[in-house]
């Protein structure tokens, strides 16, 4: 018996890995489809944008199509205000700042800036219009000061390093033997997350775009940087339209507004006073977070 069971479990390995490599092919062929899917139509418009007022209007979504992930998405961001979202991880927070950018479109309903579909507007306006500090940032295997300048393609290095010293970055930068020249990324050298995390907020600090998401741009800095960082941000987004997405509720308590995300639903929103007053998931959160500072 044992004998006919070992081919039997060798052949189930591998079928195990031949199963494993298609799924990687899939992978990679469904990417090249959502690529061409984000396309711009033919003839698209840039797109102008005026006051800046943003909306996501009963917003659907899935990475996959048998697993939704946004369930009718619905807010607003005025001209010149700033919305946070919260909520667990795993909520949508991040799939809507991706669907902001473009890297993927909606399935049902839509995003407009301005009273135009972003889906309708060519690419390159949109991202031009956006500075978006990611979750997880990626820098290109090319100078620091590439890195930053990148934001704002042609900017001088005294406009790069003023961007620097604003995300609290150029004194690191400075004290590398080659400074904004040196390499960075895989093939140079390593930034810790926080320092990529200010590296991608110099860059967007340079950019200096209508409208602005922060995805969590500041978690991976320790307390007393992140504070520091935060006022830097505050000031960036006064008067500009913004999506701010955080995981330490502290930094978001004087949003103008503040949308809670629950399984890809909007569950509660208000300033944080009213959501405080409401004894909801946003108290509750509040709650659970000054009890781990105190500990
Ligand atoms: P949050 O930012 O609130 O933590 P995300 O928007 O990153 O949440 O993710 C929401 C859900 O979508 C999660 O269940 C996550 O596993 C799933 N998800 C995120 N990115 C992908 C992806 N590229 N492909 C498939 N599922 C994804
Ligand atoms: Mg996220």
């Amino acid at each position: 018996l044992i004998q006919l069971y070992m081919p039997l479990n060798f052949l189930g390995v591998l079928y195990r890995e031949i199963k494993q490599s298609l799924t990687d092919l899939d992978k990679v062929f469904g990417l090249l489809e959502r690529e061409r899917e984000v396309a711009d139509a033919p003839g698209a418009p840039e797109l102008a944008v005026r006051q800046g007022v943003l909306r996501f209007e009963d917003v659907h979504f899935a990475y996959d199509a048998n697993r939704p992930i946004l369930h009718g998405v619905s807010f607003e961001i005025p001209a010149g205000q700033t919305v946070a979202v919260v909520g667990a991880s795993g909520a949508g927070k991040s799939t809507l700042a991706r669907l902001l950018y473009r890297f993927y479109d909606v399935s049902g309903g839509r995003i407009t800036i301005d009273g135009q579909d972003i889906r309708q507007v060519t690419q390159g306006s949109l991202r031009r219009a956006i500075g978006i500090v990611p979750q997880d940032t990626v820098l290109f295997n090319d100078t620091v000061g590439y890195n930053i300048a990148y934001g704002r393609p042609g900017a001088g290095r005294d406009a790069v390093e003023a961007a620097a010293r604003a995300a609290h970055i150029h004194d690191f930068i400075a004290a590398t033997p080659k400074g904004y020249d040196t390499v960075v990324g895989e093939r140079g050298l390593k930034l810790s997350g926080g320092e990529k995390q200010r590296v991608a907020i110099a860059r967007t600090l340079l950019k200096n775009p209508p409208i602005l998401i922060f995805d969590e741009a500041t978690s991976a800095l320790d307390s007393a940087n992140e504070r520091a960082i935060q006022a830097e941000l505050k000031s960036a987004a006064q008067g500009k339209t913004a999506l701010v997405i955080a995981h330490r509720l502290s930094t978001v308590v004087d949003a103008h507004n503040i949308v809670v995300l629950d399984g890809g639903r909007v569950v509660e929103s208000g300033s944080h006073t009213e959501l405080l007053a409401y004894g909801g998931k946003y108290a509750e959160m509040w709650r659970l977070q000054q009890a781990g500072d105190q500990a």
